[in-house]
């Protein structure tokens, strides 16, 4: 995992994260709240989200695009975080969603965000799926395929309805980032292939229960300079143009997500950058803009708060914590590097030496850090595991018998319970025994 360059130490991790701060009683505190008081109150592996932390960043995000007079509107990716209370806070900060699922657009619209500030993603929307967003008549649907697009129209004409689509196109970019998260590749399977893009622009004008709006493009994910963008929004522009030569219409321009955070060491760009990029690239093209961040406004604003099981010795040595890989599946999916803080103040001045940090589920990919610099942890401390937002409790499974964690929401010193801890006991009342497996004699 990333061994390039030193780690960076405890206070950088610290310096570079303002919703974090020590205090020399209550250890580190997140938002103003002491996390010990919340591990004790409600137990660990913990979710915490900074509702704070999430204001401020969607309206720093807004401001990057209102600076440049850019015709925007914002949708939160829901993928990355998608808890009723985070939907309402950005609902509240003038954000619709983006969506890749019915349950996505059930949560969405359960949050109080209208349809028309809904746009649906997704390389296979199954037919529930796009009847129902021609029902509640969403925004635009992005669609991924012609396949799809035909599907589209046939299904919105048998209910007598016209839907709004856009063709998400795969501009052929290489986004520099993990292979697992570039989407915008030739070889991806998203969207449709640019040349053909075009052609089918024109053919989707005879289309009777299609209104073609646009285009739509998202790169891949944790990008971290301008240049794939740019490359990305040039091809799109040079699109636009293309289809306007025609005589087609193109009234909007989805650009999708994609932009980093600093997990590690990595120099993060600000929104001002995105912001820039759209309005150099498409800012004359006369068509509205989209955004659809989703890491970029929900990994900061989570911590993954966990207590040590064990400390194994040996080389090297081990710090088994309750937070486990079916919990936060991102290093094991993607090898990606967290922050861990200790909490307890005496921590922060304590000497430091190499450590893994594992968690307890039986596969050897259950690893959160190889030869992190700790302090010497002991069993019953607590850690910390930073910008764990995105993509963290939203991929959380039931592995051995794992049951989701608590999550809790801070905000300015205040702090509450917004969902409980799953049971073993509902694992199990969920399932069913077949009679015919049933011992006879029971
Ligand atoms: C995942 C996704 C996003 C959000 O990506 P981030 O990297 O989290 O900003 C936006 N749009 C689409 C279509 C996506 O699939």
């Amino acid at each position: 995992m990333n061994a390039q360059s030193p780690d960076p130490a405890l206070a950088d991790l610290l310096a570079s994260r303002p919703s974090l701060q020590t205090d020399v009683r209550d250890g580190l505190m997140f938002e103003g709240v002491p996390l010990h008081v919340i591990a004790a109150a409600v137990g660990t592996p913990c979710w915490i989200t900074g509702a704070g932390t999430l204001r401020r960043r969607a309206d720093s995000l807004r401001a990057a695009f209102e600076a440049r007079h850019l015709p925007v509107s914002f949708h939160f990716a829901v993928k990355s975080q998608d808890h009723q209370a985070t939907l309402t806070m950005l609902h509240q900060c003038g954000y619709g969603a983006d969506i890749v699922s019915g349950g996505e657009m059930k949560r969405a619209l359960a949050a109080g965000i209208p349809a028309a500030n809904i746009v649906f993603s997704g390389v296979g929307k199954t037919d529930a799926e796009l009847r129902m967003a021609v029902e509640q008549d969403i925004a635009q649907v992005n669609v991924e395929s012609v396949e799809e697009l035909y599907r589209l129209d046939q299904i919105a004409g048998s209910m007598g309805r016209v839907a709004r689509a856009a063709l998400r196109v795969n501009p052929d970019v290489d986004a520099n980032t993990h292979d697992k998260i570039s989407t915008g590749r030739a070889g991806d399977k998203f969207g449709i292939e640019h040349a053909r893009a075009v052609s089918l622009y024109s053919e989707a004008s005879g289309l009777r229960s299609i209104k073609l709006v646009g285009l739509a493009v998202h790169l891949g994910s944790q990008m971290l300079t301008a240049q794939p963008f740019r490359l990305g929004y040039q091809r799109l522009a040079d699109m636009v143009r293309e289809i306007r030569s025609f005589g087609g219409i193109v009234e909007s321009i989805d650009c999708g997500g994609g932009l980093g955070i600093r997990y590690r060491d990595e120099t993060a760009p600000a929104p001002e950058m995105l912001a820039g990029v759209i309005a150099e690239t498409l800012g004359d093209l006369d068509v509205r803009l989209s955004v659809e961040p989703g890491r970029w406004l929900s990994a900061p604003t989570g911590i993954l708060l966990s207590r040590v099981i064990e400390t194994k010795a040996g080389n090297p040595e081990f710090v088994v914590i309750d937070a486990a890989m079916n919990d936060l599946m991102r290093p094991a999916l993607y090898d990606s590097w967290h922050g861990i803080l200790p909490v307890a103040p005496q921590h922060f001045t304590a000497p430091v030496s190499p450590r893994d940090v594992v968690g307890p589920v039986c596969e050897s990919s259950d690893i959160f850090a190889r030869d992190r610099a700790l302090p010497d942890l002991e069993r019953g401390d607590l850690v910390a595991l930073l910008d764990t937002g995105a993509y963290g409790a939203v991929m959380s499974s039931t592995y051995n018998s794992r049951p989701f964690a608590t999550q809790v929401m801070v905000d300015d010193h205040r702090w509450q319970i917004i969902r409980e801890r799953q049971t073993v006991e509902e694992l199990i009342a969920a399932e069913s025994v077949p009679d015919w497996i049933k011992p006879r004699n029971a």
